[in-house]
């Protein structure tokens, strides 16, 4: 039995949802014409009280959509220096958008609207626009940390004063959601745009949603078309997306609870040097020096544990569906006897 912690992406549909997926009334997604992918993008739309949504093959392709849709080339992006759209895409917000990003140094890579106002740029030529805000929900980087929508708030004041856009990378906002009890349609108030994932911890094999309002999505149907990304047939994959959105949101907070219990045990022993709060379904934490943190993976991997490092002497653990609560005791065992 292998017990994979490196990512909440490496699930396996369920039977359920393999018989929704067969079951799904597909048609020419690029016509507008594929059944499950006009249900979801309703669903996800009405979920979050925005108007339009776009299915995309994934959370890069949406997140880089919606930063062209807000900006022009000069633009400058401001995100915090642990953005995935940043760290993660590839270098695709040059690529896409020729637009130049501003980093800061968030609060687990939360940032709050006094930090962001000191590093919007004067309107002159010598500095690009600022232009958008990207926030994450939960922060990757951040060891899953939670925004609330009361810390979101002021931040949509902000861009709203300001004439900023604001997109949110919303990858694991069900995380967020499950915790906070915070209500979906009041995030879609606050945003320009959002990007929410079916293939991280909701467990569907493909898929990722940008949603906004009518005149984005239209635009950033143009976009999607552009990169490659119009699927034909896609309802197969999109039905997939509604098991999730039906059957996987609750349950989240099994991963959660199975994180935390994971955080709990590390903090205990004797070759670590700290752990991140456990909030959400993500585990960072240092190693002491003496212990080599590849040597670490190599050790867990011996033990059919699967994980990654994640920087300098940093492992990161990723609780999901398909991690019950028996493996999690089993990786426990596993911890407890490693000796250094
Ligand atoms: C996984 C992830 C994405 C999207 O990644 P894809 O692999 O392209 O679907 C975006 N943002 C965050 C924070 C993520 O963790």
């Amino acid at each position: 039995m292998i017990i994979d912690l490196r990512s909440d992406t490496v699930t396996r549909p369920t039977s359920g949802m393999l018989d929704a997926m067969f079951s799904a009334k597909v048609g020419d997604d690029v016509f507008g014409e594929d059944e499950a992918v006009n249900a979801l993008e309703d669903k996800a739309a009405s979920m979050f009280g925005m108007d339009s949504a776009m299915f995309c093959p994934s959370g890069t392709m949406t997140n880089q959509i919606a930063i062209k849709c807000f900006t022009q080339p000069l633009d400058e992006v401001i995100a915090d220096e642990t953005a995935h759209v940043y760290r993660y895409e590839g270098g695709g917000i040059a690529f896409n958008s020729s637009a130049s990003v501003r980093l800061l140094n968030g609060d687990r890579g939360r940032l709050n609207p006094e930090l962001i106002k000191s590093h919007i740029n004067p309107d002159n030529v010598h500095h690009p626009k600022s232009s958008l805000v990207v926030l994450e929900n939960t922060v990757n980087r951040g060891g899953g940390s939670i925004y609330t929508i009361g810390q979101i708030k002021p931040v949509a004041d902000l861009c709203k004063a300001e004439g900023l856009k604001l997109h949110l990378d919303g990858a694991r906002l069900f995380n967020a959601l499950v915790e906070t009890n915070d209500d979906p349609k009041e995030y879609g108030k606050l945003f320009d745009g959002i990007s929410i994932c079916l293939s991280k911890g909701l467990g569907a094999p493909v898929g990722s949603l940008l949603l906004g309002s009518k005149e984005t999505i239209k635009y950033a149907r143009r976009v999607r078309k552009v990169l490659g990304g119009g699927m034909r047939q896609a309802g197969f994959l999109a039905a997939a997306g509604i098991y999730a959105l039906d059957n996987h949101i609750d349950r989240l907070k099994e991963d959660h609870r199975h994180a935390k219990m994971l955080g709990e045990v590390l903090t205990g022993l004797p070759f670590i040097k700290s752990v991140m709060p456990v909030d959400t379904n993500i585990v960072i934490f240092e190693l002491d020096d003496t212990f080599p943190a590849e040597e670490f993976v190599i050790k867990l991997n011996e033990q059919n544990v699967k994980c990654n490092t994640f920087g300098h002497q940093m492992i990161r653990f990723v609780t999901h569906l398909d991690v019950n609560s028996e493996m999690i005791d089993q990786v426990i065992n596993v911890l407890k006897k490693i000796d250094v």
